[in-house]
């Protein structure tokens, strides 16, 4: 049969297949390190399991409302209050499948033929194609370490056109773990509200920051920029509940209406007893976050000052989400080879920045274990080591 144009124009997820073939390469009974997965290596808080366990027992295994169970809808009200300043009411919040799909439910929704977004790279992978999947054009605006790969007001006013609806950001950022200052947010807030734009605040790190670092929502900087803020959010990171697919969406309520429309027809709602355990995730105590967020911090350290250590390779400091992205421009060979070659020479894999929009740089996530991280970090000293004797690399 022949297939709908749009596959052909979006590329499959390299993050998910090079974490595929690691698995596989493991499965072959080599020894894989992988710094791949974008996915905490801690189990689900107890509490979260044992409400969805109770949810089953109790029957919640049937159809519930396309937006979401209304005690979950509440509770996340109440979190976007209590953690955000943002004011909003449950019915401006809509359950969806993941923060994914929770993205994708408002592209669909917002973005059609001739629209742009503008997307600052390095951005996560899946915006690009997203707003194409929509029938939308992206724009992507490029950073560089100089600015702690964060887009500065004058690069958004530049890449403004009248054809400009949305604009994505994603702080504390994956890849890069950079985290916007609040005078930072507040000075981007400016841009967007003096060029009446949108924007989707990819919210899914905030509770994962270091060194004192600040998540201020753009949302929270202003009542106009709350009318014109959609916050994208879940429970996958902060709570380890990546298999349980519950994210939200919240923002004004035509558009949280809009986007149920569609996911009415989509998926209907989320796993009744699945938003059970988001509700005891969000309001049972939460030192489960606290527990993780220095488990991070602790191998953030570890490695951060492994990578600098080694000669042809630097790096930024990640002020949260829990990736490194170092830049191997200095190498002189691209992101792909580079992270081909490692895990076929040395069985340990890490994702090519080209996948993120920037092909100067890798990502390693480090939401794994030490020992992994040690015997990774040794391997990285001699894979870089082999490569700045190599002549291949003079190509
Ligand atoms: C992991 C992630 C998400 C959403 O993940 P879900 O599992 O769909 O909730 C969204 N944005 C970013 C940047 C992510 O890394």
């Amino acid at each position: 049969m022949k297939l709908a144009a749009r596959v052909g124009q979006v590329k499959p997820s390299l993050t998910l297949a090079i974490t595929a073939k690691a698995k596989a390469m493991a499965a072959d009974g080599l020894d894989v390190c992988s710094f791949s997965a974008g996915e905490p290596d801690f189990p689900t808080p107890a509490h979260a399991i044992a409400a969805a366990q109770r949810a089953l027992d109790e029957g919640k295994t049937r159809y519930g409302p396309v937006a979401g169970e209304p005690a979950l809808r509440s509770a996340i009200a109440a979190k976007l209050a209590r953690d955000n300043g943002v004011n909003w009411a449950a019915e401006n919040v809509i359950v969806t499948n993941g923060g994914k799909h929770s993205l994708y439910g408002l592209m669909m929704a917002v973005i059609e033929g001739g629209d742009e977004v503008i997307i600052p790279a390095p951005y996560w992978v899946s915006y690009p194609d997203m707003v194409t999947l929509a029938g939308g054009t992206p724009v992507i605006v490029e950073t560089t370490a100089a600015t702690g790969y964060k887009i500065t007001p004058a690069q958004l006013e530049a890449a403004i056109t009248p054809r400009t609806k949305l604009l994505v950001l994603n702080s504390p950022s994956n890849p890069t773990g950079k985290v916007y200052t609040p005078d930072e947010v507040r000075a981007i807030a400016q841009v967007v509200l003096r060029h009446d734009l949108w924007v989707v605040s990819d919210e899914i790190y905030e509770k994962i920051l270091y060194d004192g670092a600040q998540h201020l929502s753009i949302a929270a900087v202003s009542p106009e920029l709350q009318q014109r803020t959609l916050i994208s959010n879940g429970f996958a990171k902060a709570y380890s509940m990546t298999g349980w697919r519950v994210g939200y969406l919240a923002g004004p309520v035509e558009i949280i209406n809009a986007v149920a429309k569609i996911q009415g027809h989509a998926t209907s709602n989320v796993c009744t007893f699945a938003q059970y355990g988001a509700i005891a995730a969000l309001t049972e105590p939460q030192d489960c976050v606290e527990t993780m967020r220095q488990a991070f911090a602790e191998r953030r350290g570890v490695m951060l000052e492994r990578i600098r250590a080694i000669a042809g390779l630097t790096c930024t400091e990640p002020e949260g989400a829990f990736y490194l992205f170092p830049e191997i421009e200095a190498l002189g060979i691209g992101s792909m080879e580079f992270c081909e070659r490692f895990l076929e020479e040395h069985q340990v894999a890490i994702i090519p920045g080209i996948a993120f929009g920037s092909d100067r740089n890798v990502r390693l996530s480090y939401a794994t274990g030490m020992d992994t991280i040690l015997k990774g970090m040794d391997r990285l000293e001699k894979f870089v080591a082999s490569l700045e004797k190599s002549p291949q690399t003079c190509q």
